[in-house]
């Protein structure tokens, strides 16, 4: 049978553009339809407008160094509007890109939401189109607890685009963009609190790395309160916020910002057509080469809920269309020692196993771990400590895990991430000749086990 196209890709974001573009360049006949936004979550509300934030948020970090190189400032003025505004501009240029990248590599881009109406049909603005695969790259969505008052709060999709920096802001949740956007607001003024629910934030990372963030985010006067959940919110006369919480206590705030997590985006997706199951946690069920349990349906990216970071949706929008139209050049996605950070104040990085998971598999491990204060601030009055830790297999001297927290985290955490790739021993990292004066060549000189 004849289709309209060999792949039909819903959602023109990190997956959906990459597989579309690769299968268009082995030949494919290929559509793309997005509703909302070129670059999806990435691009607009995501990892490229948050990093923007953070960099603006670092600024005041410089700032309070300078001092110390001997410059005198006048006192300085942060204005949000301007950076939300030149933020906005450079989100547009990239929209353009990805415009041009996929009309140029030949992928018919259709605009509108789409549904899936069979096994092999789309519908995209009362047009039907046929095709042989169906990759289903619709991404997540924020998710806030069922709490009264919950149309109050914010999350990451509106706080990009708030009129104005709010004064007092209590952040929600103890994961990867609680903590950016923590460091954001209380870097660009906001009286910040960070209330999470368990005993200690960014469960599932380094214990060593969740406690040294914790000290010293607490040292830049971030309010952080653990064991603190909101029962419900309540606006007050004068339009501010009132959250009381589940102990009783009432906090106030002028912006309550939700980061607990995303839900896969399935709405009016149309898969009650379709043959595809959902996992438990209601992401879609595919198996290792993200086929679902429709024949002719494909998903990845953060819709299958496995590890939601952009490089991974790459990795597996790269993947599919190799199998599909270029099946000699396949190789499955590895997600073991997948670098990643979190750009809170100060970063984390990190790669390959925590010190836990190591015990957890059974290895026998030897801990190195470093606390320094970084040369840069040693003209200054700033106490801030980086922390560098490797975990090593005491049985075959495998480097299992690399951890980090301070300045440029996710940058020196790259190299690492190839070392562990290639299987790197700590003797090798102990051969390796450092790059002096950095903080990185602490990565390559810690000698003494710590434990
Ligand atoms: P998305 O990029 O979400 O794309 C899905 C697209 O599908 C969207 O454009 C959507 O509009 C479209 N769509 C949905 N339904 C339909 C439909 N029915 N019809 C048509 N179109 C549809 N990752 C990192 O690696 N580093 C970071 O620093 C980082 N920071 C982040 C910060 C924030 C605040 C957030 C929210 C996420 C961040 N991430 C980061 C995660 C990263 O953005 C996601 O993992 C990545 O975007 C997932 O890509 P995807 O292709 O699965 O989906
Ligand atoms: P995460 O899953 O990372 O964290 C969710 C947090 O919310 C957890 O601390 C969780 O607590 C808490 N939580 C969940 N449900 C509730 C609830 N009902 N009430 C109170 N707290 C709750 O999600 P995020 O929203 O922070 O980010 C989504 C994903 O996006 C990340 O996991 C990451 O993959 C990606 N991302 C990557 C970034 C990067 O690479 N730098 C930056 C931003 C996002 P608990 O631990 O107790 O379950």
């Amino acid at each position: 049978m004849a289709y309209d196209f060999d792949l039909f890709v819903i959602g023109a974001g990190s997956g959906g553009v990459r597989a579309a573009r690769f299968a268009a360049g082995f030949g494919a006949k290929v559509a793309v339809a997005e509703s909302r936004y070129l670059g999806g979550t990435c691009v607009n509300v995501g990892c490229v407008p948050k990093k923007l934030l953070v960099y603006g948020a670092h600024v005041a970090d410089e700032l309070e160094q300078a001092a110390g190189f001997g410059w005198t400032l006048e006192e300085g003025h942060f204005d949000w509007g301007t950076l939300i505004a030149n933020k906005n501009r450079e989100i547009e240029r990239l929209n353009g890109i990805y415009r041009n990248l996929l009309v140029n590599s030949g992928v018919t881009l259709l605009q509108g939401h789409a549904r899936i109406t069979g096994a092999h049909e789309v519908e995209v603005e009362g047009q039907r189109y046929s095709a042989e695969h169906i990759l289903i790259a619709t991404g997540g969505w924020p998710q806030v607890p069922d709490i009264p008052g919950k149309e109050l709060a914010i999350t990451s999709n509106e706080a990009f685009y708030l009129k104005e920096l709010p004064r007092r802001v209590l952040v929600v949740g103890g994961g990867y963009i609680a903590v950016e956007f923590a460091g954001i607001f209380q870097g660009l003024g906001a009286d910040t609190t960070l209330l999470y629910r368990g005993d200690l934030f960014l469960r599932g990372f380094d214990g060593s790395v969740r406690t040294h963030l914790k000290e010293e985010l607490q040292k830049r006067g971030l309010d952080l309160q653990f064991n603190a959940d909101i029962q419900r919110i309540d606006q007050q006369a004068d339009g501010s916020l009132k959250a009381t919480l589940k102990d009783g206590r009432e906090l106030f705030a002028d912006c309550v910002f939700y980061a607990t997590g995303r839900r896969p985006m399935l709405d009016n997706l149309g898969l009650e057509n379709t043959g595809v199951e959902l996992d438990d946690r209601g992401f879609i069920r595919v198996d290792d080469q993200y086929q679902t349990t429709e024949p002719s349906i494909i998903a990845i990216g953060d819709v299958i809920g496995r590890v939601q970071l952009t490089p991974v949706a790459l990795a597996e929008g790269m993947a599919v269309a190799r199998r599909l139209f270029k099946p000699e050049q396949y190789r499955p996605v590895d997600y073991q020692n997948i670098p990643t950070a979190v750009f809170s104040q100060p970063p984390i990085g990190t790669v390959g196993l925590t010190e836990e998971q190591a015990l957890e598999a059974g290895h026998k491990v030897q801990i190195f771990e470093s606390r320094f204060r970084a040369m840069k601030l040693t003209l200054t009055d700033i106490q801030e400590k980086t922390l560098m830790k490797l975990v090593v297999d005491a049985e075959t001297d495998k480097v299992l895990g690399c951890h980090m927290v301070g300045p440029d985290a996710g940058e020196i955490i790259q190299g690492l991430g190839v070392a562990l790739k290639a299987g790197a021993t700590k003797q090798q990292f102990d051969e390796t000749i450092g790059v002096h004066p950095t903080a990185a060549e602490e990565f390559v000189t810690m000698r003494t086990a710590t434990r």
